[in-house]
């Protein structure tokens, strides 16, 4: 059952109820009313009918007497009635024989007025006696008055009421009813024939010598009846469309709020009701538009938020996979950490190369602040107790932080996590634990989220997770390096191999091109290295090469590079270095070589270490004069090593010209313009 017919029927059961009761209650009292007005009227009727026959009594007893009077008057009687005091009069001698008559006597017996016996008189009667001049009784007077139509008339217009005689006559069918019922009637009592007539016996008591009946019609109460069913149906009526105008009124702002809930529930935060009234159902509905309104402002603000942590993590998994610039990758995790919480700032720490103090790497939302200045010893303040302690703070400054160093970005919440170094490889489970966290690598913090509401621990747990992923990132970058360290470096010499070569040659050649620089390319080839190795083996062979490229770092300069470009064979890259300078270097190379044997300790116990006389020959080439390309410079510079040997070995070669082929060119060192001092290596 709706609501609206659940109203409908409550307020057609508040008012239908007291209209119903209403017009019953109308209904039976008017009847109750009508009744006993109409029972009034028969009682005033009976004693009104009583009066009249004894008035009628009374005019036949005068009648009577004035007959009796003038009993020697043969026409008094006759007098009388045309006087219209009786209908009839008889008088009657001593011996009852009738003497003198006027008017139609009606048939005997009658009532008589003075002593009513019986019942069913058809006429009533007054007599009086006849006396004669000495007061003897000689005869009797009657005057007689017919029970018929004109006196039954004159009785009804007399009392109001109608009267009905049972000794006859009946007049009316209605009078036949009236007259039966009366028969079985209590005296005293009153009863209803079927044409709805009220009527009441009256017997004969002195005064009234008939036996009646009088009857009034009953109170008509059809046409009451009538009026209060059609009021009851109009109210009904009225009723019925106020209770539904009502009911409509009352629940169309809660039918529309159902199906605006039922839409919101079907995930349309859009949805609104209409206000129409400022009544309870309207506040209502204000409330639930507001309500809708700023759900959807927050539905937006997380969808946007989500969408932009989206982003950011998207970002962050490209940075991740797709480059090992350390900087970078601390800036997106920083940037992630901060779009996940809604921290509007923070800062990455990284403990220096040293392993003692904490050295800024990255900031977010730092104004004013230069990141990378920051420095900061173990222990101070927050960030340094973070990274002393291994263990992370979260809070306010003013309730529980410790005291800021003067140099850390100020803030009012803050959330820092140490950033630890990852379980340095596989344990066996047996090492002692140690109760301290691992040292810290760094430190990651976040400040002063957006509304100034405290960090929680569900962003303490996001943050240790960005925490672990820059952790990781450190040890990956740091690992690739090593990787590209070692891919790039001769584990023999620890110069740089033949695939930085071709690199560096490339870079190098660039470089000098774009500013108009000479770069020259020394080949170096050892002299008779195969001998080497086969009178003193391998190893020693080996050991050799190693001290080669001792001596080589040791001559050249920081900026110039040296490569095993395999075998026994190296090149070294001078930039900004003309065939002149070269020349200086090859001599002074060749010169450090021969100096001095090399001394090789011997793998067999108990020998003695060998020295071992080593020379070397070089080939110059110089670029932009001797090869167009990085690839043609070198070909000339080994084509001048060819040269050296083909000359006797442990000497150097300048290339000839580009153009002019093959041929070399020894170079005197004098001619060359000198070669800066040799400072420490730096390749390897
Ligand atoms: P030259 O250059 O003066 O013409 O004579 P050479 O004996 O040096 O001639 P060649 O260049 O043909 O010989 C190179 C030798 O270097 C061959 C090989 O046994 C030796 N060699 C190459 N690489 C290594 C190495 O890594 N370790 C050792 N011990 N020997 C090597
Ligand atoms: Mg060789
Ligand atoms: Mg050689």
């Amino acid at each position: 059952m709706t609501l609206r017919a659940r109203l409908t029927a409550a307020f057609l059961a508040v008012v239908l109820g007291p209209v119903l009761l209403g017009a019953v209650f109308v209904g039976v009292a008017v009847a109750a009313v009508s009744d006993q007005r109409a029972t009034e009227r028969l009682t005033a009727g009976a004693d009104n009918l009583r009066a009249a026959l004894g008035v009628t009594c009374q005019r036949l007893r005068i009648a009577a007497e004035a007959a009796a009077l003038l009993g020697e008057r043969p026409d008094a009687a006759q007098v009388a009635v045309g006087r219209g005091l009786a209908r009839a009069i008889e008088v009657a001698g001593a011996n009852g024989t009738p003497v003198a008559v006027a008017g139609d006597l009606p048939a005997r017996p009658w009532a008589d007025c003075a002593a009513p016996t019986g019942s069913a008189f058809a006429a009533i009667a007054a007599s009086v006696d006849v006396l004669d001049a000495q007061g003897r009784r000689v005869g009797r007077a009657s005057a007689v008055e017919p029970v018929d139509a004109t006196l039954l008339q004159w009785l009804g217009a007399a009392t109001g009421v109608r009267v009905s005689s049972l000794a006859g006559p009946q007049l009316t069918a209605d009078d036949t009813k009236v007259v039966n019922l009366a028969r079985d009637l209590v005296p005293g009592t009153t009863g209803t024939t079927e044409a709805g007539l009220l009527v009441r016996r009256l017997d004969p008591q002195p005064g009234q010598p008939l036996t009646l009946a009088v009857s009034v019609p009953e109170p008509d109460m059809q046409g009451l009846y009538a009026v209060l069913v059609a009021v009851v149906v109009c109210a009904g009526l009225v009723a019925i469309s106020v209770a539904w105008w009502l009911a409509r009124s009352t629940t169309q702002p809660l039918t529309e709020l159902a199906q605006a809930v039922e839409r919101v529930a079907g995930g349309d935060l859009g949805a609104r009701v209409p206000v129409r009234s400022q009544d309870e159902v309207g506040r209502l509905g204000q409330t639930f538009n507001r309500m809708t309104r700023e759900m959807q402002g927050y539905v937006q603000a997380l969808t946007a938020s989500r969408d932009q942590l989206r982003g950011q993590l998207g970002v962050l998994g490209d940075t991740l996979a797709g480059t090992h610039d350390l900087d970078r990758i601390l800036q997106v995790i920083l940037q992630t950490a901060t779009a996940a919480t809604g921290a509007q700032a923070g800062v990455v720490l990284m403990v220096d190369q040293a392993g003692v103090d904490l050295r800024g790497q990255v900031g977010e939302g730092l104004a004013g602040i230069d990141v990378t200045e920051l420095r900061l010893s173990p222990g101070e303040g927050l960030l340094g107790t973070v990274a002393a302690t291994g263990e992370p703070m979260r809070g306010r400054v003013d309730r529980d932080g410790p005291a800021l160093s003067p140099q850390e970005p100020r803030c009012v919440t803050y959330v820092a996590v140490p950033i630890a170094a990852p379980a340095a490889g596989p344990t066996t489970g047996l090492e002692p634990q140690s109760d301290r966290p691992p040292a810290a690598r760094g430190v990651l913090a976040l400040y002063d989220r957006h509304g100034f509401d405290e960090f929680d621990d569900a962003d303490l747990v996001t943050l240790r997770t960005f925490a672990g992923q820059a952790a990781v990132a450190v040890d990956n970058v740091r690992v690739h390096e090593e990787a590209q360290r070692l891919s790039l470096t001769d584990p023999l010499t620890g110069l740089s191999n033949y695939r930085y070569l071709r690199e560096s040659l490339r870079r190098e050649v660039e470089r000098a091109s774009r500013f108009g620089r000479a770069l020259a390319v020394l080949a170096l080839d050892l002299d008779h290295f195969k001998e080497v190795n086969d009178t003193h083996g391998h190893a020693a062979g080996d050991a050799v090469l190693a001290e080669f490229a001792r001596r080589l770092r040791a001559e050249i300069r920081e900026v110039d590079f040296a490569f095993r470009q395999g075998g026994e064979e190296f090149v070294v890259l001078l930039p900004e270095t003309d065939a002149g300078g070269a020349a200086v270097l090859a001599e002074r190379l060749g010169a450090a070589v021969r100096r001095s044997p090399v001394l090789v300790i011997s793998s067999t116990a108990g020998q003695p270490p060998r020295r071992i006389p080593v020379t070397v020959s070089i080939g110059i080439a110089v670029f932009p004069v001797h090869g167009a390309t990085g690839a043609a410079v070198l070909e000339a510079a080994d084509d001048a090593l060819y040269a050296a040997k083909a000359g006797g070995r442990d000497t150097y070669r300048l290339a000839g010209s580009a153009t002019s082929g093959k041929a070399s060119a020894e170079v005197t060192p004098g001619a060359a313009k000198a070669a800066q001092p040799p400072r420490q290596s730096r390749g390897g």
